[in-house]
């Protein structure tokens, strides 16, 4: 399934060169436009999902799967001393392309990035009630 106004869609099946470092049947890795650090890259599924709440289990399963792949190639290629894998979720969280893709970020000693939060305070009693309110009236949360 795909969408004909999605720019991802196109990037992802050929429609729009792209710079791709790997593709199979269901995915395309390519290096992102506006990279944060040196080989900032990007996997996309093939087929349109809008963000990870519509993305099939297991579809999800092999993002993870090749997301440790690619990591583990491009730390040896790259020679880069962390990663940061990233994946944003509606514009608050700093989605800007509604088409699911998983950041892969190379981090470096001397990379100069910033890439995370600032932790805000919280009481126990706070983390009881986000907890509860998390858990409902379930214990665990489990399929
Ligand atoms: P988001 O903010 O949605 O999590 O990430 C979107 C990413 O896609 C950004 O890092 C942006 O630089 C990248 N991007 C946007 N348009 C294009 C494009 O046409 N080609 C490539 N290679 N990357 C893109
Ligand atoms: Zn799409």
């Amino acid at each position: 399934m795909r969408d004909d106004n999605c720019i991802f869609c196109k990037i992802a099946n050929g429609d729009i060169p792209s710079k791709t470092i790997y593709e199979d049947d269901e995915f395309r890795v390519i290096l992102d436009l506006g990279p944060a650090t040196k080989g900032h890259a990007l996997i996309l599924p093939k087929d349109h999902y809008a963000n990870l709440y519509e993305l099939p289990d297991v579809v999800a399963g092999k993002v993870l799967k090749l997301a440790k792949k690619m990591a583990i190639q491009m730390t040896k290629k790259l020679g880069c001393d962390g990663f940061n894998i990233v994946q944003n979720n509606g514009e608050v969280a700093g989605q800007t392309v509604f088409h699911f893709h998983m950041h892969l970020i190379p981090r470096y000693s001397d990379d100069n990035q910033q890439i995370g939060w600032k932790p805000i305070e919280s009481t126990q009693e706070e983390l009881e009630e986000i907890k509860n309110k998390i858990l409902g009236n379930v214990d665990i949360v489990e399929e």
